[in-house]
């Protein structure tokens, strides 16, 4: 089977939990892996095996090679590992049998190890995952390497998601929208927004930079998780990895361009054998008010 025909026959396990982009009407999977509303909008399946729902190209702040630095990253040092578990327990934790597929949708799903790793530890269970982020460099790698999820290239403020039809929302360290995730799920869903501690990755933090970027504090974005959704749990993680000479390369690869951290530190920071690597993270777990 073709990446493209096994893409279009996983969205079709999940196709109640798609719609139209454009005109918010439910959508059908074609013959052939095209998604198609009744207002004869559609979006075919790309060869790797995504659908590009986005209704106007976006302009991408991240680019291949920082994709595949996550990836790396990642796949060698289980640098994420212990969140991967937790975040199954929880889903787990709140699963309720029923005769089609709890769907878990990743909001910013980057490359996709975090969705492919989730859905791993929760396989036996009856769910299935659909990714979405705006940047098709990180759906392209996920679709190239993950066949256990739906993968879409799209906007949430343009949405290809229907209403009240996901029952677990992940949102990593990527940015949000509570009005679409109030919409999105189902009753009884929950949303897992993970933020980062004042920890996360600290000694890249502290040897790139002299300034205030040295210390973070994400009491913003939490407030703004209170002020939308009521918080039933919060899960903090704190850990460290030790990372070798090409690992602690792709962490800095890995690190949005918006840091803009000095060259000479970078090269500091990578001119050792190893280093521990803080990972302090917060697992916000809410449902919608009322
Ligand atoms: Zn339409």
């Amino acid at each position: 089977m073709s990446k493209r025909t096994d893409g279009a026959r996983r969205a079709s396990n999940i196709v109640h939990a798609l719609k139209c982009p454009v005109c918010g009407n439910p959508v059908r999977v074609e013959e052939g892996g095209r998604l198609q509303c009744r207002e004869s909008h559609s979006f075919d399946f790309a060869k790797q095996g995504y659908v590009n729902v986005l209704t106007r190209p976006a302009a991408g702040h991240y680019n291949k090679e920082l994709f595949e630095a996550r990836r790396r990253i990642m796949r060698d040092s289980g640098l994420y590992a212990p969140f991967h578990e937790a975040a199954a327990d929880l889903i787990r934790e709140f699963h309720v049998p029923a005769s089609a597929p709890s769907v878990i949708a990743d909001i910013g799903c980057g490359e996709g190890t975090h969705l492919h790793r989730v859905l791993e530890e929760l396989s036996g269970l009856n769910v299935a995952g659909a990714g979405l982020d705006i940047a098709k460099e990180g759906v392209q790698l996920a679709a190239r390497d993950f066949q256990n999820a739906v993968w879409l290239v799209g906007d949430l403020a343009q949405s290809p998601f229907a209403d009240g039809s996901i029952n677990t929302i992940l949102n990593i360290l990527s940015p949000s929208n509570y009005e679409e995730f109030t919409r999105m799920l189902a009753p009884g869903g929950r949303l897992i927004k993970v933020v980062p501690g004042a920890g996360y990755l600290k000694e890249l933090r502290e040897t790139l930079y002299s300034d205030e970027r040295r210390t973070y504090s994400n009491e913003e974005t939490t407030g703004l998780f209170d002020r939308n959704f009521r918080r039933t749990e919060t899960i903090p993680l704190r850990y460290s990895v030790r990372l070798g000479r090409a690992q602690l390369e792709d962490l800095v690869r890995m690190t949005p361009l918006s840091w803009s951290p000095d060259p000479e530190a970078v090269r500091n920071f990578l001119a050792r054998e190893s280093a521990e690597i803080t990972v302090e993270l917060d697992l916000l777990v809410g449902e919608p008010n009322d």
